[in-house]
């Protein structure tokens, strides 16, 4: 072959090194030391015992941070979205209804996702800055018998944190299963899968888990295990979580292959499970809920102004902050990196030119980081937007 026949040229490509911000946005979030050094070992064929324990590792720990029994649990390649595709097109049949319960952007992404695998969808709107009550959503499950209900926990899009208790109940009164979207609550906010009646849940680990994105831990529960293993349609092969569970060995006889599994990913989420279980989910949570109450004391002390009013309906790992009228919300993002090398990011969706999204989660998740973020919050806001 001639080499003269190259059609592309070789571009220069330099290295470009940069000052790593502290990671106070919704995500992603700075990772735990343990998780460096995991993402750092050499790689290894993901066809060995020394492979299978990493994932038997894994499945025990989410069990563990899901708060579940069901052995369906395993981790998908891909960051959140894959969680959210797999959970929705394996548990849901193109035709059937899904109930989507929306106050952010990730349920209009669950309203996407469903519509391209067929799937018939009805919305039910809450205003952003708030949650659902189980009147609200009883009437619709009844009126539209759905397969299911799709719904944000943490919504990092609003800064709201949806409460679960009788929501499992309530859809499985009316045949539907219950599916959730932990990406930026899981850790952070207390979770329990089984006891909420949780059929279908997602997360993904560049959250409050202080990981890499790209392994997205899902779940599924007994009752939708059976459709699952009842099924009618054929969700996407990447996604297909029949296949999945022999490749992760879910009942204990196979171990067959899917796809080519990143080792790195999965020794950086076996090493985040390894941290979290160490510290435990009640003191995790306990953590977050600390750090995260000292920054609003500290917000409110130099009168910054909440998107959500009521502070029970406030998510711990994503605080949405409004700013006085008349400040440009990018030049104040712009400012904080700048000047303080903290990056948080503007809104997204509902909270566009409406709310910051700062978020204090995973080992961010700290008094001591609450207090750095507050004081430079109001420093940036002295400078771009002086007293008059
Ligand atoms: N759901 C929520 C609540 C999220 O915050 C995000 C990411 N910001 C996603 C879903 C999508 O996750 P990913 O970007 O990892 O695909």
């Amino acid at each position: 072959m001639s080499f003269d026949s190259l059609r592309v040229s070789s571009p220069k490509i330099v290295d470009r090194p940069f000052v790593k911000p502290l990671l106070c946005g919704p995500g992603p979030c700075d990772y735990w030391p343990s998780v460096v050094e995991a993402l750092s070992r050499q790689v290894i064929t993901p066809n060995c015992d020394e492979f299978y324990n990493v994932l038997d590792d894994i499945r025990a720990g989410l069990q563990y941070v899901f708060q579940t029994q069901s052995k369906l649990v395993l981790a998908m390649s891909g960051a959140g979205h894959a969680g959210m595709e797999s959970v929705i097109s394996n548990l849901v049949a193109p035709g059937e209804t899904l109930l989507i319960a929306s106050r952010g952007i990730w349920d209009q992404r669950a309203e996407i996702i469903a519509n391209r695998l067929g799937i018939k969808t009805e919305l039910i709107k809450s205003p952003a800055n708030s949650i659902f009550t189980l009147d609200q959503l009883e009437p619709e499950l009844n009126r539209l018998r759905p397969a299911a209900l799709f719904i944000t926990h943490g919504d990092s899009s609003t800064g709201t944190v949806q409460k679960m208790q009788g929501l499992g109940e309530l859809c499985h009164k009316y045949g539907a299963l219950l599916l959730v979207d932990t990406v930026v609550s899981l850790i952070g906010v207390p979770f329990l899968m089984d006891e909420w009646g949780v059929d279908g849940v997602f997360s993904s680990t560049q959250k409050a888990f202080s990981g890499p994105a790209g392994i997205a831990p899902v779940a599924f529960s007994a009752r939708a295990e059976q459709k699952i293993n009842n099924r009618t349609h054929e969700p996407p092969f990447y996604f297909d979580v029949k296949l999945l569970a022999n490749q992760w060995n879910c009942y204990g006889d196979t171990r067959q292959y899917h796809h080519t599994m990143s080792p790195p990913m999965l020794w950086a989420l076996r090493a985040c499970l390894q941290s979290i279980c160490n510290e435990t989910m009640p003191v995790s949570w306990a953590r977050h809920a600390a750090s995260t109450a000292h920054f609003h004391k500290r917000l409110q002390e130099y009168n910054f102004e909440f998107f959500v009013p009521k502070p029970e309906d406030r998510l711990s790992t994503v605080t949405t902050v409004v700013l006085p009228p008349g400040v440009d919300y990018s030049e104040f993002v712009a400012y904080l990196r700048e000047k303080h090398n903290i990056l948080i990011l503007e809104g997204r969706g509902p909270t566009v030119g409406k709310a910051l999204r700062v978020g204090i989660m995973g080992v961010n998740a700290r008094t001591a980081v609450a207090d750095l973020l507050a004081d430079a919050m109001a420093d940036t806001l002295r400078a771009i937007h002086p007293p008059k």
